[in-house]
């Protein structure tokens, strides 16, 4: 069976102990590589690679540097078939995301970042008569990046590729559930001529490896995105050591639905923004909220549109769902269901497993599903699910649907349909997340601010704001 290594100082290397963990394939649910349960002493292996190379990263010029992110980023580009199939088979995810969503994204984040950092200017601030102070920002030296499963090199790329281009040295972290492209991407770095220690990418459990990262007294800052949990522990072992903390989390979006919007667009989009990568998409909006009039109309032909959904392997050109991406998530995801249940849920459709024919009766896969009858603060409504389980409820005035789309802990995303532009206006300023979209879901630019607000996470990433967070800033005053 083949098994993964570690990319440290610009080599692929096995884990110095010697200890491996069983990777699965959420599309047949058996195991089909290994990978490294790295330790604390491959991560201090990792630091010291990237101590060796920070003077020759941080020093080379910004368009030096530049070039090397961009061949990385070409260098996807030119693999993209074996990365696409990689996500695929790893994640459970339909393969037509993968290629036209995750890979693409990757090959993106690293060129935006590396055109990005040509254009990163710093401040002055001229004191009349008095003297100038400008703003020095340099990279902090070695930074921990740790990311989730969900858009495995989509998220992973999208740390490590602002932390490079501001010069720093890399020790990288994906999730342990789907770590293979983020193996290829060693080859890619080879390839693209990066010098050895700059980027360091670690396998294996975040209570090994990834502890290890955010307790090492040379790792700087941490890049966090993951769950809400997770992000506590790390803010509470890495603030004493005061390092830079960025941290994306959890979410329970809501997604409201006025009468008076553009119906069929509203529908085809929703279905998407509940369901796509089978609900597992941090922004993914799990709580429908419909205004009363057309509360019966979009129940019936969402729920006509939802049982048309297919759900299938990730090879089949027709599935628009996938396999979750693990047993214990599939068992998770199936708890809420059973939970909603009993707080007096009506499941609409969906509810269970789909058992495909063999080789693939053991892969992960959940109907796509819709629950109704639930209070808005019941723990359905209120704890994330993370999976194709969305609840809709009718609501009557605008006051009423803020607060209970502001009744969570979290505060990611929302979404918003409605043709009045001043209402739409007026709930984007009141809605409590980082990020709002008006009638539309997942629109995404590189170049504005991502992130959460309460349990949702803390700092932002995207465009100016991952370079500020990746350098420090110096002012420098001088006398006239
Ligand atoms: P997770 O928190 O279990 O794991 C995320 C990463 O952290 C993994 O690489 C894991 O190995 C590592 N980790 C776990 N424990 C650690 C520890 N003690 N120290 C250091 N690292 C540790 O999250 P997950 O299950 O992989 O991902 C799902 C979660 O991610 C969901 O809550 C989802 O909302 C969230 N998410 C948020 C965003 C966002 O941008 N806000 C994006 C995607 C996913």
């Amino acid at each position: 069976m083949e098994k993964l290594q570690n990319f440290i100082n610009g080599e692929y290397c096995d884990p110095v102990k010697d200890q491996y963990m069983d990777n699965y394939e959420p599309a047949s649910g058996t195991v089909y590589c290994q990978i490294p349960n790295s330790t604390a002493e491959d991560v201090e292996l990792a630091v010291e690679a990237a101590n060796s190379a920070f003077p020759v990263w941080s020093g080379m010029s910004v368009s030096e540097r530049s070039k090397i992110l961009v061949k990385l980023s070409e260098g996807i580009e030119r693999r993209m078939d074996e990365f696409v199939k990689a996500e695929s088979r790893d994640n459970g995810k339909p393969l037509s995301l993968a290629g036209h969503v995750d890979i693409p994204r990757a090959v993106s984040n690293f060129h935006f970042f590396a055109t990005a950092i040509l254009h990163y200017a710093s401040e002055s601030h001229n004191m009349e008569g008095v003297g100038v102070n400008y703003t020095l920002r340099k990279p902090i030296g070695i930074v921990g990046c740790i990311s989730p499963w969900n858009l495995p090199l989509y998220l992973f790329s999208w740390k490590i590729a602002p932390a490079l281009a501001a010069g720093n040295c890399v020790i990288a972290k994906p999730s342990e559930v789907t770590p293979y492209t983020a193996y290829l991407l060693g080859k890619v770095a080879q390839e693209a001529g990066m010098p050895p220690g700059v980027l360091n990418i670690l396998h294996g459990e975040g209570g090994n490896a990834g502890d290890a990262i955010v307790k090492h007294p040379r790792i700087k800052a941490i890049s966090f995105t993951g769950g809400t949990a997770t992000g506590e522990y790390i803010a509470r072992t890495a603030a004493p050591m005061f390092k830079k903390l960025s941290l994306e989390l959890g979410g329970k979006n809501p997604n409201i639905i006025f009468a008076d919007c553009d119906f069929k667009e509203m529908l085809s989009t929703t279905l998407r923004s509940s369901f796509a990568n089978q609900g597992q998409i941090c922004l993914c909006g799990s709580r429908i909220f419909v205004e009363r009039p057309i509360y019966e109309k979009f129940k019936e032909e969402f729920v006509k549109r939802v049982e048309n959904t297919v759900v299938a392997h990730p090879d089949n050109p027709e599935a628009k769902l996938g396999a979750v991406v693990s047993k214990p998530h599939m068992e998770k995801v199936l708890s809420y269901v059973e939970l909603a249940k009993e707080e007096g849920g009506t499941v609409l459709t969906g509810g269970t497993r789909v058992v495909l024919d063999a080789p693939y009766d053991q892969g992960y896969y959940l109907r796509p599903t819709v629950i109704e009858g639930l209070s808005y603060d019941c723990r359905t409504n209120q704890e994330e699910i993370f999976g194709p389980v969305v609840t809709i409820t009718p609501f009557d005035t605008e006051e009423e649907v803020l607060m209970m789309a502001n009744s969570t802990k979290y505060g990611l995303s929302s979404t918003l349909w409605t043709s009045d532009l001043k209402r739409a206006h007026r709930m984007a300023n009141e809605l409590e997340a980082g990020i709002v979209w008006i009638n539309a879901w997942l629109v995404r630019d590189l170049r504005t601010p991502f992130g959460g607000v309460k349990a949702s996470g803390v700092g932002r990433e995207g465009g100016w704001e991952a370079l500020r967070f990746f350098t420090e800033p110096k002012n420098v005053f001088v006398k006239y």
